[in-house]
């Protein structure tokens, strides 16, 4: 019997052949007045380790976009890169002895494999990987860009330093005090490092948001993160130091209730206050424990409020009252000034607080009638505020910031929580920074012309600590490369020596604006061509984790923002439409004593209880691991299902943005999904096409237009799991439906709707059809409006309770186009506008004249 069944393992690698031969994904710059564009960018991958199902999902979702927009007749940039620098290829070069260069490369090679076996449309003549000089020479022109601008800057700073990978950390690489890489606890360290100023752009970055169409939790999340407030900064006077204490404020419509004053432990003047007061020895205890905490329990919002009095006091400057200071770790150093005025009328830990000290409470604002709570954050008149009294809180605060102008204690301030960004390391799979220290110490930047700054071949690439006079500290292994560190140049004084800055940038650096250089990536004179940007930018569809929802995205914007100042692009807005897919997680298996067993050896047996080796065992959710003996790689499963089996699987699993657990045996449903695909169009017994040129039968034709309207709708939403729902219910309609063959007119757009997930499967039976060019550029199937009327209802119409006439419409028509058909029927009963028109929804409608 001659097999002509469907087999991937043959079909796969004879298209993704074709595709690679005759350059089908390759795409032209356009001109610049073509605006039928749009730029599909997955998150570069890390290339460490192997390829996963991970990768597999998110880019099977920007590949089905790609294939979606170019078959809608736009130009599709779809290009794939390598985020090569950075700490696991390093840790990882440390614990082998293997190069971080021979690593990365070798799991670039991986990946670039992983791609062209999964059938990803990628433009190959786009690829880098962000550690090759060629691409890093324009990461350090863009840093020198920042830094002649003055937003990179360098200054003495205690910096987060993990013992255990040595190196410094970004404050959002460190969680709850420890390493978010290892998990060590974290010490802190002064060092010289190099800051961006991304302060400066903070009202941008907030404001700008507004014109992205990005998930609005994401949006929350950078607002957050930048922590913007308004207020005023009050200065409170303490008489026996001769010292104004600011305080930041959100509230200064309180000021009159403001019966205390707190310093958070990690003030400079906590210990010089309490200095030769009763308290000095219970203050200075009391900072020594606080220190050891963390910022989430010192906030936590049920802690029970502890404090030492100073034994000083301030000045309230609105009403001379003398109020007390404390310490107390209620208040965090990072926020505002790190001391607060405290308003227990007005705020719930200033006045659990004030209850513990037994301290003065004012309320000073009037809540509601039965207010029964404590403090209370709501509007009202303000009351026991002098000039303030009776006016609601916007205008309490406006009137009372001019006043403090006037009398100069305080002015209208915004704060942010924002942080300048801290942006070296002491690490060696890095790029350089083009700077150079003269005899004096002083930082020079290299000229265009000595750029790239080639990172030095070194063997010994540990980062080691080596002791100063006083203290310990981490020695970059740069240092280490003497010759590269000396250099003879003539900077504009003359031919002299200098000495190379020996950190690296960190990982976000190559990331920062890798989506430009896709653009234009064998640019050796400019970092983008101006024109190729302007008719690319922005991204149209941005598709990433949502861990990457602060640091990477906000670095970006930051950059890209700085270099739209420059004037060397023309978006401010990097990033125009985001996605966030949702993992893949993964099912576990213990048996009674607790050890894991292999994932795939496990049966279910009678609903909800699993078995291996006739043994029960418990089933658990969670991550995919080798320790938790279930894993699935990307090669096993194309080796057994192949690619398209594969993706059509993980497009399937269920709405994209949720994580959802692997179920190695659901992906035979998506296998025999495709397998119906082929026996649509294949006779598995001859080989021949079982397609025939009859019309399809009616029901089947309002299918088939209805799936089209629908899939189109889910392609554009991002909602592939009803889209293949929708393609499984038209196969099964066809394969059921039978007889001497599948109508062409169901069979072609059948198979150029599938494309997109399976797209090796699509292109076979596209030729078999009798196509000889590819389907990557043949329209998508359109709707016909006029088969997608699915139901009609009659309405009976009455008159003043009298049915005189009946009215056919849509079944979803809207109550409007109802409204106006029944008038119309009824038209010769009705004279002048009728008194009322009530349509009750799919049983009747009732006009009263
Ligand atoms: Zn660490």
């Amino acid at each position: 019997m001659a097999d002509h069944r469907y087999d991937p393992k043959e079909i796969e690698p004879r298209w993704q052949k074709v595709w690679e031969d005759e350059q089908t994904w390759h795409v032209e710059n356009g001109e610049a007045t073509d605006r039928d564009k749009s730029y599909v960018l997955v998150m570069l991958p890390y290339p460490s380790g192997e390829p996963h199902i991970g990768h597999l999902k998110v880019y099977s979702v920007g590949d089905a976009v790609a294939h979606f927009h170019r078959r809608n007749g736009l130009r599709v940039l779809n290009p794939m890169g390598y985020d090569a620098f950075g700490l696991p290829a390093e840790n990882h070069a440390i614990k082998t002895g293997q190069h971080p260069r021979v690593s990365t490369d070798e799991a670039i090679i991986e990946f670039r494999k992983a791609f062209h076996e999964w059938g990803v449309s990628i433009d190959w003549s786009r690829e880098f990987g962000t550690h090759e000089p060629r691409y890093y020479r324009w990461t350090q022109w863009i840093f020198l860009a920042l830094y002649e601008r003055g937003l990179a800057y360098r200054k003495e700073a205690a910096v987060k330093w993990c013992p255990n990978d040595q190196t410094v950390l970004a404050n959002e690489q460190v969680i709850d005090g420890r390493c978010e890489r290892c998990g060590w606890e974290v010490e802190v360290k002064q060092l010289e490092q190099w800051f961006f100023r991304i302060t400066d752009y903070a009202d941008r970055l907030l404001d700008d948001l507004d014109t992205i169409e990005w998930p609005e939790h994401v949006k929350t999340m950078q607002r957050n993160w930048i922590g913007r407030s308004e207020g005023a900064e009050v200065k409170f006077r303490c008489e026996e130091l001769d010292t104004d204490y600011p305080v930041f404020t959100t509230r200064p419509d309180t000021l009159f209730g403001a019966t205390f004053f707190v310093l958070a432990p990690e003030h400079p003047d906590v210990l010089r206050l309490a200095a030769g007061t009763p308290h000095e020895r219970e203050v200075r205890e009391y900072v020594r424990r606080a220190l050891t905490e963390s910022a989430e329990e010192r906030g936590a919002e049920d802690r029970e409020k502890t404090g030492v009095p100073l034994g000083r006091t301030v000045t309230n400057p609105v009403n001379a009252e003398e109020i007390a200071m404390f310490v107390a770790d209620y208040v965090l150093a990072g926020y505002g000034t790190g001391a607060i005025m405290a308003v227990p009328g007005q705020d719930e830990r200033d006045w659990e607080f004030a209850e513990e000290f037994g301290l003065p409470i004012i309320r000073t604002v009037q809540p509601p009638e039965g207010f029964d709570g404590n403090a209370y954050l709501g509007d009202g008149p303000a009351i026991n505020s002098g000039p303030l009294n009776g006016l609601h809180v916007a205008e309490a605060k406006k009137k009372i910031i001019e006043e403090l102008e006037r009398a100069g204690w305080g002015t209208a301030t915004i704060t942010y929580k924002l942080r300048d960004w801290l942006f070296s390391r002491q690490r060696y799979w890095g790029e350089p920074f083009p700077i150079v220290y003269d005899e004096t110490g002083l930082p020079v930047a290299l000229p265009e012309s000595m750029l790239p700054v080639e990172l030095p071949e070194m063997s010994d690439f540990q980062p080691r600590i080596v002791a100063d006079d006083e203290e310990t500290l981490p020695e970059p292994p740069l240092a280490r490369a003497e010759q590269w560190v000396t250099v003879e140049a003539d900077l504009g004084e003359g031919t002299k020596t200098y000495l190379r800055e020996t950190n690296t940038m960190p990982q976000w650096a190559g990331s920062c604006w890798y989506y430009l250089r896709y653009i234009d990536p064998h640019n050796d004179n400019r970092f983008v061509d101006p024109v190729k940007e302007a008719y690319w930018m922005p991204v149209d569809l941005y598709i990433g984790g949502v861990e990457h929802a602060v640091l990477h995205l906000l670095y970006a914007r930051f950059w890209h923002k700085v270099l739209y100042d420059l004037g060397h692009i023309s978006s401010f807005e990097p990033f125009r439409r985001l996605f966030n897919q949702g993992y893949i997680q993964a099912y576990a298996y213990t048996d009674e004593r607790g050890s894991y067993v292999p994932a795939e050896e496990v049966s279910e047996v009678d609903g909800g209880r699993y078995v291996w080796n006739g043994r029960p065992v418990r089933r658990q959710y969670g991550k995919m691991g080798k320790s938790l003996k279930n894993v699935v790689t990307p090669d096993e499963m194309c080796a057994q299902y192949g690619a398209d089996t594969f993706r059509v699987y993980e497009m399937s699993m269920g709405p994209l943005e949720v994580s959802r657990p692997w179920e190695t045996r659901a992906v035979v449903g998506a296998q025999r999904f495709l397998q119906r695909v082929w026996r649509a169009v294949v006779d598995e017994q001859t080989g021949a096409v079982r397609v025939v040129d009859t019309p399809a039968d009616e029901q089947t034709r309002r299918l088939l237009h209805r799936v089209i309207d629908g899939v189109r709708g889910d392609m554009e939403g991002i909602r592939f799991n009803t889209a293949i729902a929708k393609l499984i219910e038209l196969t099964n309609r066809v394969t059921v439906v039978g007889g001497s063959g599948t109508p062409r007119e169901v069979a072609e757009p059948l198979v150029l709707m599938v494309a997109p997930f399976a797209p090796h499967i699509a292109e076979e039976l596209w030729r078999r059809l009798g196509h000889e060019d590819s389907l990557a550029y043949a329209d998508f199937p359109v709707a016909d409006p006029a088969l997608l009327v699915t139901e009609s209802v009659t309405y009976p119409v009455q008159v003043n309770g009298k049915v005189r006439g009946r009215v056919q419409v849509a079944a979803d028509a809207a109550e409007d186009a109802v409204r106006a058909a029944a008038l119309a029927a009824v038209a010769d009963h009705v004279t002048g506008e009728p008194r009322k028109v009530i349509v009750v929804p799919g049983r009747m409608v009732s006009v009263v004249v």
